[in-house]
């Protein structure tokens, strides 16, 4: 089977969150069983470092029209893993400092998918599968589906989209239909939602089959609380619809062999590996170096999906006990200087605000407590990256973090687990941790369970195999 993915970013080319840790991982685990072949085309980002740059190799240059532009691209290629990357370039659209966030997003990806399905047909590399991502690549199944449905070559392409995080859906102005997107008004259907042209909504509608990041979350998103208004859309889809949970990457974030922190250790060293970690977490960061003060640690965006409302209503409490907490992130202003203000209030708290991959690592493996109350969590890596290091994580029961971490006292426990999206609830199950954390026999028990959790991607893979098997 031959798998073409489209997607707007994928480590460590370009990336700027969970999708591009999926890109850089997943292509290569399916391509990892035999009979696979894996590729992925994406933009060729002026923010691409030179040394993958120096790889690319020229497959074909090619010309093709989007609305009234007459328009074109390149597109390289450089071999990862054993899979083929393809990057489209074009200086205008891909030359901007940054992935996202442009006046012209839309037509910068209108333009990109556009450009996908040109190059099937001018290389004639034409996959089975197609496996487009949230709304940037949506576009690329709903031309597939609709302005290039005729041609005979691309009819037995069968599609696989994947929502990644359905709060981003690709909303854009009614009037964008023919003069951005190109699509002939006959096709305004597929894409209208709502008074105005909903990518995600046209890709959910036209693809063979969709996937969300974790089983719970696709149950979530026939609520509208979850599906930010396309739960009709969900619903009316849903016997095209899986749940497959993300993996972590193991080679990076092993405690044993995955670098940046300050001493390696391993499940039979756990206990001193972890006591110097937290010893020297502490001096780095400028906390008391006290030995068995329970150490808590955020890593997060700073924005309210992630549960820092809750959080920051109970830290002047929790603080209050014999626990040390340090929270990594930046993001929304407001929590940046609450943690700021913390700061100043608190001996045993510190507010790292900045994005520090080492840093992080360094706090995976010092910490003895990961918080993650998200009040959403598609899937969630964080909470997978704690467990590996052996970090007991406590997280809400919601999207991913509901699939992948079972609370203390069930068969499997690897963690805590609270259910309701309030403050109070997770504070009691902080303290519930804090009084294990004081029984090392009962504690070391629950680190050992976390730490044998399985989040590898080889089970993911076999999934999306799977789907792809039963469309082809
Ligand atoms: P999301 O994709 O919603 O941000 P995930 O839990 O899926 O949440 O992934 C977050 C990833 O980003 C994790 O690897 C986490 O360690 C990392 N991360 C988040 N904030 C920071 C930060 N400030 N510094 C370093 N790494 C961070």
């Amino acid at each position: 089977m031959k798998i073409l993915y489209v997607t707007s970013e994928a480590n460590p080319f370009a990336a700027s969150g969970g999708l591009g840790d999926v890109m850089g991982a997943l292509p290569a685990a399916v391509a990892a069983v035999e009979g696979n072949e894996c590729e992925v085309i994406m933009p060729l980002y002026d923010i691409m470092k030179a040394q993958y740059r120096e790889r690319l190799e020229l497959v074909l240059d090619m010309s093709f029209n989007l609305s009234w532009r007459h328009t074109g691209a390149s597109v390289y290629r450089l071999t990862e893993n054993g899979v083929n990357y393809y990057f489209v370039e074009n200086h205008y659209y891909f030359e901007r400092g940054r992935l996202y966030g442009e006046y012209d997003d839309a037509e910068r990806f209108a333009f990109f998918s556009r450009a996908v399905v040109e190059y099937m047909l001018h290389s004639g590399n034409i996959p089975d599968i197609l496996h487009a991502n949230d709304w940037q690549t949506a576009p690329a199944i709903i031309y597939l589906k609709t302005e290039y449905s005729h041609i005979e070559a691309l009819k037995k392409v069968k599609t696989v989209y994947t929502i990644h995080n359905i709060e981003y859906q690709g909303k854009f102005g009614s009037q964008l239909l023919s003069e951005v997107f190109g699509l002939d008004p006959i096709y305004r259907g597929v894409v209208d939602f709502d008074g105005c042209i909903n990518l995600m909504k046209g890709a959910i509608v036209t693809s063979d089959f969709i996937t969300t990041v974790s089983p719970n979350y696709a149950r979530e998103l026939e609520y509208d609380f979850f599906a930010f208004g396309l739960s009709s859309i969900i619903k009316a889809a849903s016997h095209k619809m899986r749940g497959v949970i993300n993996g972590i990457d193991y080679g990076y974030f092993s405690p044993e062999t995955g670098g940046d922190i300050y001493f390696p250790y391993n499940t039979r060293n756990y206990k001193s590996g972890k006591a110097k970690n937290k010893a020297a977490l502490q001096a780095e960061v400028g906390l008391p170096q006290i030995p068995d003060v329970p150490l808590a640690v955020m890593i997060t965006r700073f924005a309210s999906q992630k549960g820092i409302d809750l959080v920051l209503h109970i830290m002047d409490e929790l603080l209050s006990e014999n626990v040390q907490v340090i929270v990594l992130g930046t993001g929304e202003k407001e929590y940046e200087d609450a943690f700021r203000a913390m700061e100043a209030r608190h001996p045993n708290f510190k507010a790292l605000i900045k994005f520090d991959r080492v840093i992080s690592k360094k706090m995976y493996a010092g910490a003895d407590i990961f918080l993650m109350p998200s009040k959403s969590e598609p899937c969630g890596l964080a909470q997978m990256i704690a467990c590996s290091y052996g970090t007991i994580p406590i997280v809400r029961s919601v999207g991913g973090l509901y699939d992948s971490i079972k609370n203390y006292g069930e068969e499997g426990a690897n963690g805590f687990r609270f259910d309701n999206y309030n403050a109070h609830e997770l504070l009691f199950t902080i303290k519930d941790a804090l009084e294990l954390y004081k029984n090392p026999k009962k504690w070391n028990a629950l680190t050992a369970s976390a730490k044998k959790s399985n989040f590898t991607w080889e089970n993911s893979a076999k999934e999306y195999i799977s789907i792809y098997n039963n469309l082809v």
